[in-house]
């Protein structure tokens, strides 16, 4: 499989180059040539697979060359390995077609294990083989760059560094990230909010001369291959739920629109997807944007969902670039509009094109918190508030359609945000062990201002690629 840009003017690239790559040299994002076809059968026969191995199976096809093709069940298998559920990703079923799809297993209690423990042994295998360093750069809104620290803590060839919103993340979140001793980590809190670290991270990608001289390697949710590893639990859900003769509604908390964008996958290449529900908080860009057609940032807000806490969207772009039929020049020129002007307007076909597949919801503080208590009253099921907004959003679909079953995806652990879920049901979830004995040791950050320049000599001075 080969990848292009977005924007149509970097270099076609095989699966391995995107995967060091993350973002394109023009600025744009890599989407694959085509989705491979997953046959009704081959669905079907996914029934009763362990999880690793149907990750195998249907991630090949875009992996494949065959070296990487190769490498994928065995580098799968490790990834789930230290999973706390041998189902990886189970099911709960919370109402009448209303289930929890719980993604928050892993090492770090938040769905973004499940890609990032892939793609850090993907990425791992590929530099030992061309005998090469790397430097990753996350920009975290809470949970990617503890997901990041947790996959390559320790590793020979990379050295990481975590960029997050100072003060704007949970204490659990933080503590995460930093109380971790390998010196290959390095967390950095920046002064300004999740869209300035990220708008950062874009600024270093753009520089030529940096990204070079420390090997830039991107792990946030625009690295393809997290895409291509967050589709698998939309067919083993489906699966689960009897596709492929049945149809399965989807809503996702979303923020970066990673999550959602998997889904959007997994129904190209074939999984009878009926409604896919953006629930956002109230930073809602997208929800605007899907009612008005109007792509528009405003001020983050900050919410008790902070992983959500997010107004530039930037898988977004992938499916624009699909819904106006993989015009080039249409995505440069809505984003151009996006960097002088501060928005863009969707044109009306693609706009349709978006609105036939997504709905979303922008659910309050208020509802979010009243979600959390009804979900424990009703179903004695605690659910964290990121999940609560889906799962808020979920409900609303099934009252236009209670027919067809719901899946809310559950993308963090409830014991991740305490305040949020004593606020709501009266008492604090326990975190399980052996967190809760390491986010006991000494923490480790660098406080730094909201400067690209500051943040790339910090990066440069400490990053081993740089230093040969
Ligand atoms: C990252 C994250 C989200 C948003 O996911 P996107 O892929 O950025 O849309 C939602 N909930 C939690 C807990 C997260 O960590």
């Amino acid at each position: 499989m080969r990848y292009l840009s977005t924007r149509g003017e970097a270099a076609q690239l095989a699966f391995e180059d995107v995967l060091l790559a993350g973002l394109a040299t023009d600025g744009g994002l890599y989407a694959p040539l085509a989705y491979p076809h997953v046959a009704p059968g081959e669905i079907a026969a996914l029934a009763g697979v362990p999880y690793a191995e149907a990750a195998a199976r249907l991630i090949a096809p875009f992996v494949s060359e065959a070296a990487s093709e190769a490498g994928l069940p065995g580098q799968a298998e490790a990834a789930y390995a230290s999973f706390r559920h041998r189902a990886i990703a189970p099911l709960t079923q919370i109402a009448d077609n209303l289930f929890v799809l719980e993604l928050f297993h892993g090492p770090t209690l938040a769905f973004k294990d499940l890609a990032m423990q892939l793609l850090g042994r993907m990425m791992n295998d590929l530099l030992e083989k061309r005998n090469l360093r790397a430097t990753i750069v996350g920009a975290t809104s809470g949970d990617t760059g503890a997901a990041a620290i947790e996959a390559f803590r320790g590793l020979p060839r990379v050295d990481v560094f975590i960029l997050y919103p100072h003060g704007r993340v949970s204490e659990v979140q933080r503590r995460q990230m930093t109380t971790v001793a390998d010196d290959n980590v390095h967390t950095i809190a920046l002064q300004g909010t999740f869209d300035d670290a990220q708008n950062i991270l874009k600024r270093l990608f753009r520089n030529k001369p940096f990204r070079e001289r420390v090997a830039l390697a991107g792990v946030n949710s625009i690295n393809w291959a997290r895409v291509v590893a967050q589709m698998v639990y939309y067919f083993t859900s489906g699966v689960a739920l009897g596709a492929p003769h049945r149809r399965i509604s989807y809503a996702v908390p979303t923020g970066n629109f990673g999550d959602v964008l998997a889904g959007y996958i997994a129904k190209r290449m074939g999984l009878p997807v009926d409604r896919l529900i953006v629930a956002t908080n109230a930073n809602d860009i997208l929800a605007r944007a899907l009612a008005t057609g109007r792509y528009e940032p405003r001020g983050v807000t900050p919410t008790q969902s902070p992983s959500m806490d997010i107004q530039v969207s930037s898988n977004f772009e992938r499916l624009l670039f699909d819904a106006t039929g993989r015009d080039h020049a249409a995505v440069r020129a809505a984003f151009a509009s996006l960097e002088q002007s501060g928005a863009f307007e969707i044109p009306p076909a693609p706009l349709e094109a978006i609105r036939a597949e997504f709905e979303a919801l922008s659910v309050g503080e208020a509802q979010t918190t009243a979600e959390i208590a009804r979900t424990w009253r009703e179903a004695g099921y605690v659910l964290d508030p990121h999940t609560a907004t889906g799962v808020r959003a979920a409900r609303t679909r099934l009252e236009k359609d209670p027919a067809t079953p719901v899946v809310a995806l559950s993308t963090a652990h409830p014991a991740k945000f305490p305040e949020a879920i004593e606020r709501a049901i009266g008492h604090r979830p326990r975190l399980p062990e052996p967190l809760a004995a390491r986010l006991e040791a000494p923490e480790r950050f660098t406080v730094l201002e909201n400067d690209e320049a500051r943040v790339a000599a910090f990066i440069a001075e400490r990053a081993r690629a740089a230093q040969i």
